[in-house]
């Protein structure tokens, strides 16, 4: 990536819209283009030849085919900048009152559902306000390019890439140090601070783990279902922004794994909260350190779990979210020792 190409965030297309983009592609209004993108190897790329506008939280337009997309699922200042740039943005009735409602501590699932119905009972109405982005944007801000929108076609499923011109807004502490981040389901990141201090970012939401399990008996609608989604993603943004706030102020180098998102996609997809932390990691982190000139280090995921951070030749047993090395007089949490190892090996690249 140079600095004058876009920063881009995909997002998914709905499976119901394939013929639409297979018809596309077919009148020539989707172009094929011989462009590689990081992480997407051997897919196939499209630009649009007829412009592109978003129009609500799932939808998308080309020309005058509507598409359904995630147009949520992005990092908040990217959110707020497509918003921006469309006059014709339209959301349901009281989307803050029912985030705010969402994100309630000790909110009851049957209050919840109420207000979801009453507000999609009501039409959609024409608003630009992103309501769901966090307030500061993880110390980002963006400016929505649609022209170099690109679709991508990837292992028979379509995704729509974004694109943007990012910049960071974070004053640099004077004194920064080696992050080291663990990605997990849950939580879904823990981030080793210092040599012996990692913090678990992103807890459970009780509300969408109820709905979730409810939702075999008592299913919501599927129009309901996309706006417990974009809630749920919106949810899982706000701690992950802050940690990205906190990295571009005192990070020297963050060291992360080298995962197989491929595998890893196949199983958060339908998890809105942990589509976000997958998202993060992935995307919205390394581009922002990219745009702040700071050092991302790809560490090597073999033992990180297994192998003692303090005693890194000796391999421990994992019980369930304990760690216990032979070599340690007390107990280890999992995700902890798992971050502070990463974070210890990117002490030592760094310092080559
Ligand atoms: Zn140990």
């Amino acid at each position: 990536m140079s600095h004058t190409d876009p920063d881009r965030y995909v997002t998914r297309l709905f499976r119901t819209d394939y013929p639409i983009l297979q018809g596309l592609v077919a009148s020539g209004r989707l172009r094929r283009v011989a462009v590689s993108l990081p992480g997407w190897g051997k897919a196939t790329v499209f630009e649009p030849l007829v412009p592109v506008s978003v129009h609500g939280d799932h939808l998308l337009r080309l020309g005058h085919a509507d598409l359904k997309a995630q147009i949520y699922a992005l990092p908040s200042a990217a959110y707020a900048a497509v918003l921006r740039a469309s006059g014709d943005y339209r959301q349901p009735d009281g989307i803050a009152r029912l985030q705010a409602c969402f994100d309630a501590p000790k909110i009851d699932a049957a209050t919840f559902r109420a207000e979801l119905r009453a507000s999609l009972a009501r039409p959609l109405i024409l608003d630009s306000t992103p309501h769901l982005a966090t307030a500061d944007h993880g110390g980002c801000h963006a400016t929505w390019r649609p022209g170099r929108t690109l679709i991508i076609q990837s292992g028979g499923d379509w995704f729509l890439a974004l694109a943007f011109s990012l910049g960071v807004r974070v004053t640099r502490s004077p004194s920064t140090s080696v992050f080291g981040v663990d990605l997990n389901a849950d939580p879904a990141l823990c981030i080793a601070y210092s040599a012996g201090v990692a913090r678990m970012i992103g807890p459970r939401h009780a509300l969408l783990d109820c709905l979730r399990r409810e939702h075999r008996d008592r299913p919501l609608s599927p129009e309901e279902v996309r706006v417990v989604r974009a809630l749920g993603y919106a949810s899982g943004r706000v701690p992950l922004e802050g940690a990205l706030r906190d990295m571009l102020s005192r990070a020297a180098v963050v060291g992360i794994e080298k995962l197989d998102t491929r595998q890893l996609y196949a199983t958060f997809v339908e998890r809105s909260r942990e589509q976000a932390a997958l998202d993060w990691h992935v995307s919205w982190l390394p581009q922002a350190l990219y745009r702040a000139g700071i050092r991302l280090h790809r560490v090597d995921p073999a033992f990180s779990t297994q192998a003692c951070h303090r005693h890194p030749s000796h391999l421990g047993i994992v019980r369930g979210r304990t760690f216990d090395c032979p070599l340690c007089t007390e107990l280890q949490h999992r995700d902890a020792n798992a971050a502070l190892n990463i974070r210890a090996r990117t002490v030592i690249a760094h310092r080559r």
